[in-house]
């Protein structure tokens, strides 16, 4: 066991503080890696907080981790030591299940083993990336292509997977027309991606206020929601709406800006049952659809588009001691998109 600094919740919704943490002995196909950088996901606001229930505390958050190699265990052949690389948000799963066969360990029908606040297949605790070294088994952990610089790419293994995953799976391209619903962490890269995918791009958020940077990081147009006319405008415009947002959305008001065949898809989890009128996808076979992350072997291919398309996120780079202040900007939606913490100064 190594002993390594992190910044942990003790309790649920108690300040994050310093803390050490132990990490597993570097197992014959595990790299050790020297975290850099790592991301502030909503999500880890909600597990820090219990919003799930079921929390396992200490909880050290963090699924966004970029970082660089520092020594790997004697099976590994994927990874040398100073290779660039990112850890995402699981770091096991059965892998002999359909879906993990199938390259989806996401969808692991077993449960994926998420990068902190689950048990592994010791039953020992994961703790997340706000913290100076992981280890982690090679073949949940990805290349960060030179391209890429470690800081924006962060985000990527999270929030950059998340939106690109859907994205190609239905199909954005040239000839498409993607609504990005929400202009946060999510919604950013997901404008960034459709935009570089070659579709056109719209972003519906609740207000013009972030217009600016809504048509900079690629979108074509950009309407506010609190507008009722907006719906009437763009009633059946759209191929592909893709929700990034964590409130329930009016399923109906939204289903009824597809067109016919379009697919209205979420990624962002609410975390009340949402209800709809089933004749809003009756009219016109429309699809709603969920989606979570992506694979391992997808999350690659998600850098290696990133890179070649000069595409990182948008971030807010802070200290370690920060990270409570972070969190209360992100619940107000006040970040231009995402905080990245600096592990240095852990
Ligand atoms: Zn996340
Ligand atoms: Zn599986």
């Amino acid at each position: 066991m190594t002993t390594v600094a992190a910044y942990a919740a003790p309790a649920a919704k108690a300040p994050l503080e310093r803390t050490t943490i132990e990490r597993r002995p570097v197992g014959e196909f595990d790299v050790l890696i020297d975290i850099k950088f790592a991301g502030i996901c909503h999500s880890d606001i909600h597990q820090a907080r219990d919003g799930w229930g079921e929390g396992i505390f200490p909880m050290v958050p963090g699924h966004e981790i970029a970082g660089v190699v520092a020594e790997v265990g004697p099976g590994v052949t994927k990874f040398a030591v100073g290779d660039r690389v990112g850890v995402g948000c699981m770091v096991d799963s059965c892998r002999e299940c359909e879906n993990c066969r199938a390259g989806l360990e996401q969808y692991c029908l077993q449960g994926n083993t998420g990068t902190y606040n689950a048990l592994d297949k010791n039953g020992e605790p994961t703790y997340g990336g706000y913290s100076s070294q992981v280890v982690v088994d090679e073949n949940f952990t990805v290349r960060i292509p030179d391209g890429l610089a470690l800081d924006v790419a962060a985000p990527l293994l999270c929030a950059g997977i998340t939106t690109y995953s859907p994205l190609r799976h239905w199909n954005a391209g040239p000839g498409k027309k993607v609504a990005v619903v929400g202009m946060g962490g999510l919604g950013h890269m997901g404008v960034k991606i459709a935009h570089a995918l070659g579709a056109e791009v719209t972003v519906l958020s609740q207000s013009l206020r972030k217009k600016d940077d809504g048509l900079r990081l690629g979108a074509d147009h950009y309407y506010a929601t609190s507008d009722e006319t907006t719906f009437k405008k763009l009633r059946g415009t759209f191929d592909i709406i893709l929700s990034t947002v964590s409130a329930p959305l009016p399923l109906d008001a939204y289903l009824s800006l597809l067109r016919t065949d379009g697919a209205l898809v979420n990624v962002g989890a609410p975390e009340e049952p949402v209800s709809l009128n089933l004749f809003s996808l009756l009219g016109g076979r429309k699809t709603l659809a969920g989606s979570g992350i992506g694979g391992i072997r997808e999350t690659q291919e998600m850098l290696d588009f990133c890179a070649e398309h000069g595409l990182g996120a948008e971030i807010e780079l802070i200290g370690a001691s920060e990270i409570n202040e972070a969190y209360e900007r992100v619940l107000d939606s006040d970040v231009r998109y995402r905080f990245v913490i600096d592990t240095a100064t852990i």
